[in-house]
């Protein structure tokens, strides 16, 4: 096995703990991540904890994450920053894109990579309902689901590092946000918008909250308790729209629950 090229696409949690793993072997493996963050995989599960370690405007990444660039450097695993775009399986090669991390999505700038083993660690994306307002349909990008230009501004997904730096920008000028989604991550999103000193709503579709995890009693029994905290919770709202203005979300239009009429939360 020694010399061969092994290329990770991917570095989130997953593509780290395979890394870790073949690094400690020290079989000679010659290990190349292809990395479309910003920075190397950090602990996702732990997001929420990137806004406590805020400190001004200042924020330690590094608490939440694995190993560094460095780190990287000293285990022989060379970290490439891009998104790959194409495999050719005849000739053993990945293609990939520079990624611009300005919001725009992938630039022209592409280079490919050999390998004797790939590995896809490509995870997941975000759900994004196919609700009006919610993505530009001019924008909509078939080969990467999470581009962050292909929603309007004003709308976030909770993901990555970058989709709270943006939260904590826009917090800046905003008064008020509605969360959709009132099941585990969700809460912790509306949480983290009121700790943005923002008015926070939740807009849950399901009857009440955390409606995987809890039957009706928890649910409400969660909603009195989150609503006593100063988190506004409209369980059992029909979404019909983000409404935009010139690209950017001005409100969001839902019919309450037992009602026949929308509302526009502005
Ligand atoms: C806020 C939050 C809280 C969570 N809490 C929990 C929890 O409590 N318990 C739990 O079990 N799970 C939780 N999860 C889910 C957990 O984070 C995921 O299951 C985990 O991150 C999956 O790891 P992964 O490496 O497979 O995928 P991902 O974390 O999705 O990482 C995949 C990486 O691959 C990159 N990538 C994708 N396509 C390409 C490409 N073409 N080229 C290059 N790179 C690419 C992505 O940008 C990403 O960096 C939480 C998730 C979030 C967002």
């Amino acid at each position: 096995m020694a010399g061969k090229k092994v290329v990770v696409v991917g570095h989130g949690p997953i593509g780290h703990a395979f890394i870790e793993k073949l690094a400690e072997r020290e079989a000679g493996f010659e290990i190349t991540v292809v990395c479309e963050e910003p920075r190397p995989a950090y602990n996702r599960v732990m997001l929420t904890q990137y806004f406590l370690d805020c400190d001004g405007d200042k924020h330690d990444q590094m608490k939440l994450s694995y190993w560094s660039e460095e780190d990287l450097k000293s285990k022989n695993v060379k970290l490439v920053y891009g998104r790959a775009t194409s495999i050719d399986r005849d000739n053993k090669s990945v293609s990939y894109s520079k990624v611009s991390h300005g919001g725009s999505s992938v630039d022209e700038d592409t280079d490919s990579l050999q390998y004797d083993i790939l590995v896809l660690c490509t995870g997941s994306f975000c759900f994004v309902p196919p609700t009006p307002g919610f993505v530009l349909p001019e924008k909509k990008n078939p080969q990467w689901p999470d581009d962050p230009a292909s929603r309007p501004e004003g709308v976030f997904v909770y993901r990555t590092i970058e989709d709270l730096e943006a939260l904590i920008a826009a917090a800046k000028n905003s008064k008020r946000a509605a969360v959709i989604g009132g099941g585990l991550l969700g809460l912790e999103a509306a949480k983290a918008v009121y700790d943005l000193e923002m008015e926070s709503h939740v807009v849950e579709m399901a009857p009440y909250l955390m409606p995987t995890q809890l039957n009706q009693e928890g649910g409400k029994a969660l909603e009195r308790k989150i609503s006593s905290l100063g988190i506004h919770v409209h369980s059992g709202a029909k979404i019909q729209e983000a409404v935009l203005d010139g690209g950017k979300v001005k409100g969001l239009k839902f019919i309450p629950n037992g009602e026949t009429e929308p509302i526009v939360l502005d």
